[in-house]
């Protein structure tokens, strides 16, 4: 007994010793400006539905997640069968192997002692026989002595009731002397995800890759430790390593240098060696510029991820941090920025161009008597195939009496500034429109905007609440869903795949309008290998689209032969920038051309035609 309770003191003892000063480490790094523990019954549905029933882990990787799922519940199934086996060592065992109820959750224990030893031999086998790229090349000699560890504790405890006289006391010391060095090694591996995860899940920011405020003007977004906050630390120290963000990611997928799960561990690295509040700067030894600056802004990673850890916050605070302090000094980022400062758009026409258009296409002022104020955004109104997509809702708009206007003056919402880290030039852009959105809006006023930009969509939903209160926006797959039955039918069909935009799909949840706008043209409608919540970036999101050229293979040259490759005859997209990727694409690939159509377009082409 007295050996057993100086092990247990020692264990205990080593569990905390290394556990504290990463809890200090959190504690100690920068509060999240504008967060807040409010929505707890949304917080507490999120707990219950991905870290209990572990959702999420099971959806995105059947069998691995199963196989986590086991273990996991394992470990809750016995926890009062482990303090029952401590309480034994000190001779207060409180279940009896006689007692209906012990029998009853001894048996129920087994059955789960089971699972997890299957389970976790699953996952060992994966991580250290099969290894998936995405898992990395650093095999953890400690995380294969842990599955060991827990291998052994199930065992164990399953032999247990065969056992009897002094086999049964040797089974029982290697039960425990396997708890006992399990404990002080949780904290130094990835199984401190057991101990951190539920906090991290609980505290989740709300809403999908939304960007923090800044603190205030001295703050430049994430340039020191200082910068680290406290929301981000416990993510970074929650991370499972699974991979699964790296597997998802268009970035590494296409051999760039950008990986989320390294981005993550990179924070976490810089946390270890530097602790919270440190002014060593963050680019260095653990990330990279030129990492962050190829990201998407996709939000493949944000939402693969099991364990609620927000990527995007991150990538996009450092991008803010290289850009605010003049470090970032890419030669087409600047161009953009100077087109969004004089022109106020970023491909740097002046605004007569805008207004030919407008009057190319008779398209009538906004006035506040119509039902929508059609936004053209920066595509719709100076894109030659922007400006198509435009024309073609205008014509199913005029078909349905839809009444509506265009702003007189429009700038860039600001999108790419946002996500490449300009607040100052974002914010500039979001409070110029809504300056000019003002006379139409207020009590008794009906302003409801309409785009064919998934991206001016989610930046005036969501960023721009920020700056002021954002007009009702929506995408025109919602309004020629709700409007598809009124549309003749097509007299001729095509088979059709359809290609989901991220800032309209796991940005905004929109997945079965724009498919039901298509299935009234296509005689097949034919799914992507990756769609919907998994489908897979076009390369233009995060403000990528206006700089350079990219590092190994093209995102959307990637994307467009994977849509050509499922034999359809058409591709639909549903955004102006995956278009403009898609086109240059399909002029590259030596596969068989589809055409390129948005859904707009589709429905235009059932219309009568006009003599
Ligand atoms: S947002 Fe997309 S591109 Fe960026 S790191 Fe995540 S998965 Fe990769
Ligand atoms: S960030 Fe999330 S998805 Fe990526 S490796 Fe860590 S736990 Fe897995």
């Amino acid at each position: 007994m007295v050996i057993f309770a100086i092990l247990l003191v020692f264990s205990l003892g080593a569990f905390c010793w290394r556990l504290y000063p990463i809890l200090v480490r959190i504690r100690d790094s920068k509060p999240e400006p504008g967060f807040a523990m409010t929505h707890w019954p949304r917080r507490l549905w999120i707990f219950f539905w991905e870290v209990l029933l572990q959702s999420k882990v099971i959806a995105q990787r059947p069998l691995p997640g199963v196989a986590h799922a086991l273990v996991f519940w394992g470990f809750l199934a016995f926890g009062l069968v482990t303090l029952d086996h401590f309480a034994r060592g000190f001779g207060i065992g409180f279940l009896s192997h006689d007692g209906g109820f012990s029998r009853f959750y001894f048996a129920f224990a087994a059955l789960f002692g089971f699972g997890t030893a299957v389970g976790i031999a699953g996952l060992f086998v994966r991580r250290f026989i099969v290894q998936p790229r995405w898992l990395g090349e650093k095999v953890s000699v400690e995380s294969g002595f842990i599955a060991l560890l827990i291998f052994v504790l199930m065992v164990t405890y399953l032999v247990d009731w065969w056992m009897a006289g002094q086999a049964g006391q040797i089974n029982w010391w290697i039960h425990t002397l396997a708890l006992l060095t399990f404990l002080p090694m949780i904290p130094h591996t990835k199984h401190l995800h057991l101990v951190l995860s539920p906090f991290a899940i609980l505290a989740v920011r709300d809403g999908f890759s939304q960007i923090p405020p800044l603190d205030g003007d001295e703050d430049f977004g994430m340039v020191t430790g200082k910068d680290i906050t406290q929301i981000s630390a416990l993510q970074a120290y929650s991370c499972v390593e699974c991979g699964r963000c790296t597997e998802h990611c268009p970035a590494f997928i296409t051999g760039k240098e950008l990986n989320p799960k390294e981005i993550i561990l990179g924070l976490r690295s810089y946390l270890n060696e530097n602790g919270a509040q440190a002014e060593v700067p963050l680019f260095g030894a653990h990330l990279s510029q030129e990492a962050v600056f190829q990201c998407t802004t996709c939000g493949a990673c944000e939402f693969q991820c099991p364990v609620g850890i927000q990527h995007l916050p991150v990538i996009i605070g450092l991008r803010r941090g290289a850009t605010n302090t003049g470090e970032w000094g890419d030669e087409y980022g600047s161009k953009l920025f100077r087109n969004l400062e004089k022109n106020g758009n970023p491909l740097g026409l002046g605004t007569a161009e805008r207004d030919k258009f407008v009057a190319r296409a008779s398209l009538p002022l906004f006035d506040g008597s119509q039902e929508y104020c059609l936004w053209l955004g920066c595509m719709g109104s100076m894109d030659a195939r922007g400006r198509e997509i435009v024309e073609a809702l205008v014509r199913v708009m005029r078909h349905l009496n839809a009444t509506f206007g265009v702003l007189k003056k429009e700038k860039c919402t600001g999108d790419a500034a946002r996500r490449l880290g300009n607040d100052l030039a974002f914010g500039e852009l979001a409070q110029q429109n809504l300056d000019t959105m003002k006379p139409f809006r207020g009590e008794g006023k009906k302003f409801k905007l309409i785009s064919i930009c998934p991206h001016c969509v989610r930046t005036i939903q969501q960023d721009w609440k920020e700056i002021g209160e954002p007009p009702e926006i929506e995408h025109h797959s919602q309004f020629l869903a709700r409007h598809e039955h009124l549309l003749p039918a097509a007299v001729e069909k095509e088979s059709i795949v359809y290609h989901d935009p991220c800032y309209l799909g796991r940005y905004q949840n929109i997945y079965d309008e724009p498919r039901q706008v298509v299935a009234g043209s296509a005689s097949e409608l034919i799914e992507a290998p990756r769609n919907r919540e998994r489908s897979f970036c076009c390369g233009a999101g995060g403000g990528l689209v206006f700089l350079g050229e990219e590092s190994g293979t093209r995102v959307n040259e990637t994307r467009a032969r994977e849509l050509a490759e499922t034999g359809a005859k058409t591709i639909a997209a549903a955004c102006p920038f995956c278009h403009t990727m898609f086109q240059a694409a399909l002029t590259q690939i030596d596969l068989h051309k589809p055409a390129l159509k948005d859904i707009a377009e589709l429905a235009a082409a059932r219309l009568p035609v006009l003599n």
